[in-house]
């Protein structure tokens, strides 16, 4: 099956994604007034499973929240929806893209009263992440953050991130490392974070970050192992001088950025510490998939716990 073959969830109805339309009106078109989330889908040990899917839809809540919009439905209708689309589509790795926005209403900017949310969830294959990326990492240049201060809302408004994305590209690199202030922030796409003297540096969770489910999981890992972790403000000198530097996204999981504005960061290769990230991440992923195979073996319909 190619990713345009595949069947996608639209306001409580599934079709062929080449049939699924909206309003020419929806506000999400109109004024990118909607949120969303991406959510990775792997095959370990024969168990396809979501990664974090609790994850993702806490932060799908507080996204909505934080717009005022109401989150149409409850997590175990929501982890039953993105059970329903992964088994719908053969693809043992799939991204599976959902998006809520406020629905349809003549235009004008203040929210419509009593006006469904537009609902739609799509999967595709997700392809492999390339072995030259893991084993030889990324290229990323710097820009200054000139983005909103809502960062931390997953908003389908992204031009900001667009254009840092689009500036990596034109710059030969695969993402932008965003500075606000002297400060690190993160990247077009994806959390960034700092390996110096054997300690992991990260910006701690603000408005001016999206708190992803992959850094927090990186967090994780790294406190179960003994690593040194600081959430907190990291300078751009630090960012400049670090022995490793990483970036996570749910796409992309934990990769390392190995020249930045063209410069080797460290020793210009992966670092030590990735590797090791790297193979705690692959356990994490086998753990959270046979949480995701009990929570179906046992027709538990309920949310999964964190
Ligand atoms: N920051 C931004 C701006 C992103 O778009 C993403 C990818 N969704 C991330 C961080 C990483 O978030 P996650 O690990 O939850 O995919």
């Amino acid at each position: 099956m190619e990713w345009h073959e595949a069947t996608c969830f639209l306001n409580g109805q599934w079709r062929p994604l080449g049939e699924a339309t909206i309003s020419v009106l929806d506000r999400g078109f109109i004024f990118g007034d909607g949120v969303y989330e991406v959510i990775p889908v792997d095959t370990l040990d024969g168990i396809r499973a979501p990664f974090r899917a609790h994850e993702h839809f806490a932060r799908l809540q507080r996204s909505c929240d934080s717009i005022g919009l109401a989150n149409p439905y409850d997590e175990a209708k929501w982890l039953d929806l993105l059970d329903a689309i992964i088994e719908r589509h053969p693809w043992p790795r799939q991204s599976v893209y959902l998006q809520v926005t406020r629905g349809v209403a003549k235009r004008d900017h203040a929210f419509p009263a009593g006006v469904p949310p537009t609902v739609f969830i799509n999967t595709s294959p997700w392809a492999a992440i390339p072995a030259a990326q893991i084993e030889g990492g990324v290229a990323a240049v710097t820009h200054a953050d000139e983005r909103w201060l809502h960062c931390d809302i997953k908003s389908i408004s992204l031009l900001g991130n667009v254009l840092m994305k689009q500036y990596a590209t034109d710059h030969d690199a695969f993402e932008t490392v965003m500075l606000r202030d002297g400060f690190l922030t993160e990247g077009s796409s994806a959390n960034v974070m700092v390996i110096k003297d054997g300690c992991m540096l990260a910006p701690r969770q603000s408005h001016q970050i999206l708190p992803g489910i992959t850094c927090d999981t990186s967090y994780l890992l790294a406190k179960e192992h003994g690593l040194t972790l600081e959430l907190r403000p990291v300078s751009e000198a630090e960012v400049r001088s670090a022995d490793e530097l990483w970036l996570s996204s749910s796409g992309r999981e934990v990769l390392p950025i190995t020249t930045l504005d063209g410069r080797p960061v460290g020793a210009g290769v992966p670092g030590p510490m990735y590797k090791r990230m790297w193979f705690w991440f692959q356990e994490a992923k086998r753990a959270d998939a046979r949480r995701w195979q009990a929570r179906k073996s046992t027709g538990a319909r309920g949310a999964m716990a964190a």
